[in-house]
């Protein structure tokens, strides 16, 4: 089965280190036996150690959103055998259809860069009709969830399908429809927010990252509820590090939020251990797969939040994750490549 191939295991992101730096306000007294330093040179040497930090955070944007192959010297490998190792998912369609046979598919599908387009106002993020037509096609067929990062109410708006499941806020505001079809009357409707008692500390967060990006033109938060996008779609490269700092500087003073990062977008969201691949799981379970092997899950989506869910899938051996991507990915845990449904 090819999903147990083509595994790339670097998880040394440079995020979870990028975070915070602390320098006490008092010099405290050196114990006897040690060497004491500075504090001017201490300041000059942790300067240097955020500098770095700083400087691995925007690589790690640019990781996250190439512009072109060669836009940061990790991507720039061979392109040819990174495609031998992640085959197009049209060009292995037979396959999949083989791998399934005799099992429920279940589609899982992200939004933003996988159904729409990434454009440059985050607000206007519409997929086309044809796209609408083709997953209310699905979800005829296959139970079908949306899972993203923007806030569940929104998405909605944009899908505008309502017999799917949405999983909106990176999966910590999951609903199933109003009237599934297979499911028992009786049952009580579906809904999971694991993160309410963010909700305030989100809010706040929401309101500093406004007023501290404000000066960086092209910046845009969006409030999505359980966490807080940070969009940098029209923010020009250069000032990538300028609205990294702000953004941190904002953070530092949270550690109970943490940040991922996407495409054109820094992610804020709280440190519970939550994200699409636990939605996925979670949405599984609520469909009654959980302790059964006669279902086949397909998660499509572009992004590094969606290789938690291509994770649990490879962890599972169990259905297909795909990658919708123009650019080789350095970090993705799994399988196939190319944008199957644009
Ligand atoms: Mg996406």
């Amino acid at each position: 089965m090819v999903a147990a191939q083509n595994v790339i295991t670097d998880r040394k992101s440079v995020l979870s280190m990028a975070i915070t730096v602390t320098v006490s306000a008092q010099k405290p007294p050196a114990p006897h036996g040690y060497i004491s330093i500075s504090r001017k040179k201490l300041l000059q040497n942790l300067e240097i150690s955020a500098g770095a930090r700083l400087n691995a955070w925007v690589d790690s944007m640019r990781a996250s959103s190439p512009t072109h192959i060669k836009s940061t010297p990790s991507l720039a490998y061979d392109q040819g055998s990174w495609n031998l190792q992640h085959p197009s998912a049209l060009e292995m369609f037979e396959q999949i259809i083989d791998a399934s046979k005799g099992k429920q598919i279940v589609m899982f599908l992200d939004y933003d860069g996988t159904l729409s387009p990434i454009v440059e106002d985050p607000d206007r993020a519409f997929m086309s009709k044809k796209m609408r037509k083709t997953v209310r096609k699905v979800a005829k067929c296959f139970p079908t969830a949306i899972v993203s990062g923007r806030c569940r109410d929104k998405v909605y708006k944009f899908v505008k399908l309502a017999e799917l499941y949405y999983a909106g806020s990176h999966g910590m505001d999951i609903k199933a429809p109003e009237k599934r079809s297979n499911s028992n009357r009786d049952s009580e409707p579906v809904r999971f927010q694991p993160a309410s008692e963010f909700l305030p500390m989100i809010d706040e967060v929401y309101k500093q990252l406004v007023d501290t990006t404000k000066s960086t033109p092209g910046a845009k938060v969006e409030n999505n509820k359980f966490c807080v996008s940070v969009h940098f779609r029209c923010v020009e490269e250069k000032k990538w590090s300028e609205l990294a700092q702000q953004v941190r500087s904002v953070l530092k003073e949270y550690p109970k939020l943490r940040l991922t990062q996407g495409r054109k977008v820094l992610e804020i969201r709280p440190t519970i251990k939550w994200d699409k691949g636990k939605a996925l799981e979670f949405l599984l379970e609520s469909l009654g797969y959980a302790n059964c092997n006669d279902f086949f899950p397909v998660y499509i989506g572009d992004d590094r939040t969606d290789e938690d869910a291509f994770k649990i899938l490879r962890d599972r051996g169990q259905g297909f994750g795909i990658l919708v991507s123009k650019f080789p990915r350095k970090q993705v845990h799994h399988i196939l490549y190319k944008n199957p449904m644009r």
